[in-house]
């Protein structure tokens, strides 16, 4: 039988890893402790007349282990889309090898919207993934510290040419299919193709190096099922545009699940 491998365990990691288990499909959730749902205090959901979140947060946990899925703590790394259409998971020294993987990791960092419609068009939130296309070019990167300091780090291994921009300098960028120019607040012009965002290690970031689509706000682009742009990879709850509620990511998480059910049931 396949294997599952749902990261996250908010409302929309749980519910998934719940709908699995009980269909008798091999899951693995995998997760730090820091839902969304630690700082709310609930009053508009089904069956509570008020609830903190922390409880409701500590009762899925409840039912994981009840339910005895595999529970790892820990914070995923790295994901890879391996040859053999398998997903490899690394959670610090350790990899986990999946048929499908669920993304249930809460809401992402927001871009800044002056960057829209560039990300991944000469806008980039990953040294590594990018900066080989610019080898030996000038690279610009743009953000604040701890994580500028890292990303210049980076950079510099592709080029000796690494220029820091100042965030609140940057006036829009400009291009037509791509970026071709940063225009600065007192209107001065640079013309380049390049410009990396130093952001903090987070969802986004495993998510742009595994290539998934994204729209201008950093939200995953999925079908009506939650699949991904990448096959037997889905994305749930808050990671995804529409409205961020406990019970459209319970739902998101139960039609992922439903719809991984029937795809493994027809592949035993
Ligand atoms: C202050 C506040 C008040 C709110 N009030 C309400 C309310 O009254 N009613 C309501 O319905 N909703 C409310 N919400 C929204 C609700 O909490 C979210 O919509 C819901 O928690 C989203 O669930 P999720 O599973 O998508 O993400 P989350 O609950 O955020 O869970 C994300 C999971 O991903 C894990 N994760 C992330 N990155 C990694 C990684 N790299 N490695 C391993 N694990 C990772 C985290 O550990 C966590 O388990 C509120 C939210 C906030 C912030």
């Amino acid at each position: 039988m396949s294997k599952v491998i749902v990261i996250g365990n908010g409302p929309a990691g749980v519910s998934a890893s719940l709908y699995l288990k009980r269909a008798n499909i091999d899951v693995i959730n995998i997760s730090m402790k820091n839902s969304a749902l630690l700082k709310a205090k609930i009053e508009n959901y089904y069956g509570y007349i008020d609830v903190d979140g922390k409880t409701l947060y500590e009762n899925g946990l409840k039912q994981l282990k009840d339910a005895n899925i595999d529970m790892i703590e820990g914070f995923v790394q790295k994901i890879e889309y391996q040859m053999d259409s398998k997903i490899l998971v690394s959670v610090d020294d350790k990899d986990y090898i999946s048929d499908y993987l669920i993304l249930a990791l809460g809401s992402p960092l927001k871009i800044n919207p002056k960057y829209k419609g560039f990300l991944g068009s000469g806008v980039s939130i990953c040294a590594h993934c990018d900066a080989p296309l610019y080898k030996g070019k000038e690279l610009n990167v743009t953000g604040s510290e701890p994580y500028l300091s890292d990303m210049v780090k980076e950079l510099s291994l592709y080029s000796d040419n690494v220029s820091i921009i100042k965030e609140s300098d940057i006036q829009r960028l400009e291009g037509e299919f791509s970026l071709e120019r940063i225009v600065y607040k007192d209107g001065e012009v640079k013309s380049t193709n390049n410009l990396f965002l130093a952001l903090p290690v987070s969802g986004n970031r495993l998510y742009y190096e595994l290539g998934l689509v994204v729209d201008d706000t950093g939200y995953i682009d999925v079908d009506d099922k939650y699949r991904s742009t990448i096959e037997n990879i889905y994305a749930v709850g808050d990671m995804t545009a529409g409205v961020h509620q406990i019970s459209t990511a319970v739902y998101s998480g139960m039609i992922a699940a439903l719809d991984i059910i029937k795809e493994a049931k027809k592949s035993a």
